[in-house]
């Protein structure tokens, strides 16, 4: 089992929601148990005088591979209703849809590079502004807040530190004052985290990640309960052209099979390790939510059912042990991303956050002997043993 004591109890039933929900094979008249890979770009219409007689007409708008997928998502989250992007970054583009001129977003200070590039490099250009906001302190997030103010963004725990911010408690500020929450859940998925639950409205992905966790699709999507929302990010979806492959589709729709297993690896691993890594004394500090020490670990335990594969820790001896360290790793991959079965070690003062001005990354202590950790699923022995 997961290490997840103290934390809220895991899902019940999540494995078998995830492995049937959308799949039943009686909706195809093979009867196949697995959903069958459409490639088909187009569909017949049985009856041009009523097109809706066909359940698909083009690809883009809808196709088989893709529905099962949104579907099982839709369930996974406990949402009404699910839609899937070409990447995370594409759903982050869609909420600019919902937009337009002279609106404002207030984006939490430590999200995922791309968003935070997305919103400065597009959404200014377009008259949408945005503020960037600790969104763990209240005061300031109310103080931000104007009356043009329509979406709030954030992410919790934020990349690459893993501060938490209280969804709940924000879902309310937002709530009085009509505004949009949107949570990023990328880091803990809805196995650990159900942002709808807390008072969002709608819960963003990158499925790259945890949720595919194969590091071979990149993917996002949205999931969410209120109607009309869904109805504009639906025609959204088709008219912007962020959608994924059907084959892409259909691998995600697999990996989500394995996901209560993969996460419940992640977490013990990542727990075992972050106290290996703590007892350290070439460590000069971890930041993991399931270790008493984080600053959040209660609120962690409030809002959360535990904990994903991600680390973060603070190396010393400066700029050489940092080289030195690294390049002894064997079973620890030196790249970007995170989720996935292998394990991975980046730097993100130089890699993933290299966006965040270099005032800014020192204020959220995002400095050069920064490393941020994505615990895989290989034997935890083999990757303490690489790390010491
Ligand atoms: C990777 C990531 C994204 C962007 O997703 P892509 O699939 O790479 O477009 C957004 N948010 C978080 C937290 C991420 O880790």
């Amino acid at each position: 089992m997961g290490d997840n004591k103290g934390f809220l109890p895991l899902p019940k039933g999540f494995s078998t929601v995830a492995i049937h929900s959308g799949q039943d094979p009686e909706q195809w008249d093979s009867l196949s148990v697995v959903p069958p890979l459409v490639l088909s770009t187009t569909f017949k219409q049985l009856n041009p005088e009523n097109l809706i007689a066909s359940k698909y007409e083009y690809a883009r708008t809808g196709n088989p591979s893709r529905n099962v997928l949104e579907e099982c998502l839709a369930a996974l989250e406990g949402a009404k209703y699910g839609l899937c992007f070409s990447s995370g970054l594409g759903a982050v583009t869609a909420l600019l849809g919902l937009l337009k001129s002279g609106d404002h977003i207030i984006c939490g200070d430590i999200v995922y590079g791309g968003s935070n590039k997305l919103f400065c490099e597009l959404a200014t250009p377009m008259g949408i502004t945005t503020s960037f906001t600790d969104v763990t302190n209240l005061s300031y997030l109310e103080k931000a807040i104007n009356s043009n103010t329509k979406i709030i963004f954030l992410e919790t725990p934020m990349n690459p530190v893993l501060k938490v911010a209280d969804i709940k408690a924000v879902s309310e500020m937002a709530k009085k004052r009509n505004i949009l929450l949107v949570v990023d859940n990328t880091f803990l998925t809805p196995y650990l985290q159900k942002p709808l639950e807390l008072g969002a409205d709608l819960s963003l992905y990158s499925l790259t990640k945890y949720m595919n966790g194969h590091a071979d699709v990149v993917m996002g999507a949205i999931l969410l309960n209120n109607p009309e929302i869904h109805k504009r990010l639906r025609l959204l979806q088709s008219i912007m052209g962020i959608v994924p492959s059907p084959f892409d589709c259909s691998q995600v729709n697999r990996s989500l099979k394995t996901l209560a297993l993969r996460m419940r690896q992640h977490s013990q691993s990542s727990l075992l390790i972050a106290k290996f890594l703590e007892s350290h004394p070439k460590v000069e500090e971890v930041i993991h939510p399931g270790l008493p020490s984080h600053p959040q670990h209660e609120l962690s335990k409030r809002q959360t059912s535990g904990h994903s594969g991600m680390v973060a820790m603070y190396i010393k001896g400066g700029l050489e042990a940092r080289k030195r360290f690294l390049s002894a790793l064997k079973v620890f991959t030196f790249a970007a991303s995170l989720g996935d079965c292998e394990s991975l070690i980046e730097i993100p003062s130089i890699m993933t956050h290299t966006a965040v001005p270099e005032d800014q990354r020192r204020a959220l202590k995002i400095t050069d002997n920064l490393l941020r950790l994505s615990v895989g699923s290989e034997d935890v022995k083999d990757l303490i043993n690489d790390l010491k």
